[in-house]
């Protein structure tokens, strides 16, 4: 799903630069379950914002689901991001105006999928999340947990086959966070690629692989 060669991010600002990224090889294979953990400032981040063609890396290679994304225009990385990946954030992210279904419907609403299927669609994967009878309220009469929940569905609503979440369970607490590991380890279970960022150790814990990173490198944990 994921093969990296010395890969690397540098920030530039003016005159000064910032190495966040500093060669990282790296293979994720399908099906796979990969926490990365590091303390803060370590290139977390902007290592997911590459692996999910939200950025462009400086240098090294970088194929996704097969396809070179090295050398990629913005609009090729949007087509690439739209196809294969589904985002989970730490602040959820949802629209606070739109209601739990169409937040979840707004990416097929992107692809131009009629307003009837994006309907069917949503209430599906609303259901698959536990979340059906919610379907009417806006985020902010939701509990974290939900609004997380929401996100996922919204998140595999056009079926990638790669899920990227940054700090998945950092704002909730440990049941609610819970609750979302076991989604994510159960769509794992059902095909999807997971990579999530986690500064929680138990939560490193309940995936397959643990990779650190420190200093822009990573490396690999034993189980
Ligand atoms: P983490 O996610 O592990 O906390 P980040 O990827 O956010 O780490 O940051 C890695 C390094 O890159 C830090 O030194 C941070 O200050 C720097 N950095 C991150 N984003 C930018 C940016 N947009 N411009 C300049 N420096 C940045």
């Amino acid at each position: 799903m994921i093969l990296t060669q010395e890969l690397k991010k540098v920030y530039r600002n003016g005159a000064c630069e910032v190495s966040a990224v500093r060669g990282v090889t790296l293979e994720v294979l399908d099906g796979d379950f990969v926490a990365i953990v590091g303390p803060s400032g370590s290139g977390k981040s902007t290592l997911m914002n590459v692996l999910g063609c939200l950025d462009a890396a400086t240098a090294g290679y970088y194929a996704l689901d097969g396809e070179d994304v090295t050398q990629l225009t913005s609009d090729g990385l949007a087509r690439v991001r739209s196809r294969k990946i589904g985002f989970v954030f730490q602040n959820f992210n949802l629209l606070p105006r739109l209601t739990a279904e169409e937040n979840v419907a707004l990416p097929l609403m992107y692809m131009g999928v009629p307003v009837r299927e994006r309907r069917e669609r949503a209430e599906q994967a609303l259901g698959s999340v536990g979340l059906y009878h919610r379907r009417g309220h806006l985020p902010a009469e939701m509990s974290g947990g939900q609004q997380q929940r929401v996100a996922i569905a919204r998140a595999l609503i056009t079926r990638p086959p790669l899920l990227l979440a940054d700090e998945p369970t950092g704002n909730l607490d440990s049941v609610s966070g819970g609750d979302i590991m076991r989604y994510m380890t159960r769509l794992n279970a059902e095909g999807t690629t997971v990579v999530l960022i986690t500064h929680d150790d138990g939560v490193a814990r309940k995936c397959r692989r643990r990779v650190e990173m420190r200093d822009g490198v990573i490396r690999e944990l034993r189980p």
